[in-house]
C-alpha cells in the first residue's frame, strides 16, 4: 500500500478488494488508478459523495460463457469466454479480445478497467469493455482457429452491436480471428454490420494504419516525452520486448524516428543484435510463417539469442515493453536505471509491476503508462468506426496524421494536468487524473447509473 493514499481511498480500495476475491490484477489496476486521486477528491467532493469510485469498479455487465469446439481430429474441447462490459458513459463498449491460456476473469477485469480510462484519454466516443477466452492459440491449424472464433461468437453477437459494444483484436486475436468473428456474426445476424468489430482485413471494412496503430502511437507518445526533456530518437539505443503487433511496429516507428533498436522477445528467450533488429526478417517469422523468434539467428550469425534470457538485462536508453502485463519488475527497473535508462514506453497493459514504476518515478525517468502510450491502437479502432459509419475510407497518410496528433493531444492532458496537481513530468498521476474526471463528470451527468 502506498504512503499517499489517503483513508477514505484506502478503504474504497479494500472494500473492493473484498467484494472481487482472486483477481489480483484486477485488484493493481484499481490500486494504482486510485493511488492517483487523492487530490482529485478534494477538489470534486461530489465524486465521493455520489460514489463515483465504487460504481466504476463494479462493471456494468459480466458476461461468462461456455465454448464448445472441436479439433481436426474431431476431439472435443471446452474453453471459457468473458466479455466484461465495464463503463459506457463516453460511448458504446469498446475494447479487445484476448485469447491466451492465462485469461481469467481477473485478467479481463483489469484490462477493461484500464480501458475505460486509456478509452477516455483518446478524446473519442467509446466506452470500456474488455473480453477473451483462456484459449490457447498456439500451434491450433486455421481449421481449429476457425471453430473456436465461430463458437465463440455464437455466444456473443447478443451481447455486441455498433451502439452496444465493439470488440477488438488484443494478444491472441489478430486479423485471422477478427474476420471469422466478422463472419459469424453477420451469418447470424443476417447484418452487414461493420461497426460491429475493429481490426477488421482492408478487403472488408477495415482501416488502414489499424494494425500499426498501437505501436506507432506509442513511438509517438515516447517521442513527446523526449521532446519536452530537448531530447530525441537520434543515436538512442532501444529495447523493445515482444515481437508481436504491438512490438512489430513500435520497432518499425522509433527506427523510423531515428532510433536504434536492438533487442526483441517472445515468451520464450530474446535477440540481441547490435546492429539493429533486423524488422523484415521478425515479420517474416511471426506475422507471415507463425514461428518462434529464435530462429532470428540462423539468419543473422552476429545476433545472439538467449532461451529464458531476461530482455532487460540489455542495456539501453528507451524501454519499450510490448508483451504483457508485469513483464518489468523492480529489479529490471533498477539494472535499467543503472544502464543509463531515459525514457520507457509501455505497449503492453500494465508491463510494469508497481515497484518497477516507483524505481522509475524516483530516477526521474520519463515514464509514459499504459493507458496513455498505447492507446494509438484503440483510438484507430475508433477512426475505423467513423469510417464504417460515414462508409468511407481514408488514406494511410490521413488515418497516421489523426493518429499522430491524438497522441500528442494525449501527452499534453497528461503532462498538463500532471502539472496542475503538483506533480509535474508524473505521467501516471496526469493519465489517471485527467480520464477519471471526463468519465465521472459524465457519469454524474447521467444520474445515479
Ligand atoms: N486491445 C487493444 C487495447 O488494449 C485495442 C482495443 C480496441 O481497439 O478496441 O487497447
Amino acid at each position: 500500500m502506498s504512503v499517499q493514499m489517503n483513508e477514505q481511498l484506502e478503504s474504497i480500495y479494500q472494500e473492493i478488494v473484498k467484494r472481487n476475491p482472486g483477481e489480483q490484477e484486477f485488484h493493481q489496476a484499481v490500486h494504482e488508478v486510485l493511488d492517483s486521486l487523492g487530490p482529485v477528491l478534494v477538489k470534486y467532493p461530489e465524486f465521493g459523495k455520489r460514489k463515483v469510485i465504487q460504481r466504476l469498479a463494479e462493471p456494468e455487465r459480466q458476461i461468462i460463457f461456455r465454448v464448445p469446439w472441436t479439433d481436426d481430429k474431431g476431439e472435443v474441447h471446452i474453453n471459457r469466454g468473458f466479455r466484461v462490459e465495464f463503463n459506457s458513459c463516453l460511448g458504446p463498449y469498446k475494447g479487445g479480445l484476448r485469447f491466451h491460456p492465462s485469461v481469467y476473469l481477473g485478467i479481463i477485469k483489469f484490462l477493461g478497467f484500464e480501458q475505460i480510462f486509456k478509452n477516455a484519454l483518446t478524446g473519442l466516443p467509446i466506452g470500456g469493455a474488455k473480453g477473451g477466452s483462456d484459449f490457447d492459440p498456439k500451434g491450433k491449424s486455421d481449421n481449429e482457429i476457425m471453430n473456436f472464433c465461430q463458437s465463440f461468437m455464437t455466444e456473443l453477437y447478443r451481447h455486441l452491436g455498433e451502439y452496444t459494444d465493439v470488440p477488438a483484436g488484443d494478444i491472441g486475436v489478430g486479423g485471422r480471428e477478427i474476420g471469422f468473428l466478422f463472419g459469424q456474426y453477420k451469418r447470424i445476424t443476417n447484418r452487414y454490420e461493420s461497426g460491429v468489430l475493429t481490426g477488421k482485413g482492408l478487403d472488408y471494412g477495415g482501416s488502414l494504419v489499424r494494425k500499426e496503430a498501437t505501436g506507432y502511437g506509442a513511438a509517438f507518445f515516447v517521442q513527446e516525452m523526449l521532446r519536452v526533456r530537448k531530447q530525441s530518437y537520434e543515436g538512442k539505443t532501444c529495447v523493445v520486448s515482444g515481437a508481436g503487433n504491438v512490438a512489430i511496429y513500435t520497432i518499425e516507428k522509433i527506427t523510423e524516428l531515428g532510433g536504434k533498436v536492438v533487442a526483441c522477445s517472445d515468451s520464450n528467450g530474446y535477440i540481441h543484435h547490435e546492429k539493429g533488429i533486423d524488422l523484415e526478417l521478425v515479420r517474416q517469422l511471426k506475422e507471415v510463417e507463425r514461428r518462434r523468434i529464435k530462429d532470428y539467428v540462423e539468419y543473422h550469425k552476429d545476433a545472439k539469442y538467449i532461451e529464458g534470457g531476461n530482455i532487460w538485462d540489455v542495456p539501453c536508453q528507451v524501454a519499450m515493453p510490448c508483451a504483457t502485463q508485469n513483464e518489468l519488475t523492480g529489479k529490471d527497473a533498477e539494472k535499467l536505471v543503472k544502464h543509463g535508462l531515459i525514457a520507457v514506453g509501455e505497449g503492453a497493459n500494465m508491463p510494469t509491476t508497481p515497484e518497477g514504476v516507483r524505481v522509475f518515478q524516483n530516477a526521474n525517468i520519463a515514464y509514459g503508462p499504459g493507458k496513455a502510450t498505447n492507446a494509438g491502437g484503440v483510438a484507430t479502432s475508433a477512426l475505423e468506426m467513423q469510417q464504417n459509419a460515414s462508409r468511407d475510407s481514408w488514406s494511410f497518410e490521413y488515418t497516421e496524421k489523426r493518429l499522430a496528433k491524438i497522441m500528442s493531444n494525449i501527452h499534453e492532458i497528461c503532462y498538463e494536468t500532471a502539472e496542475e496537481f503538483g506533480t509535474p513530468g508524473n505521467y501516471v498521476n496526469g493519465a489517471n487524473i485527467a480520464s477519471f474526471i471526463k468519465v465521472a463528470k459524465a457519469m454524474l451527468a447521467m444520474g445515479l447509473i
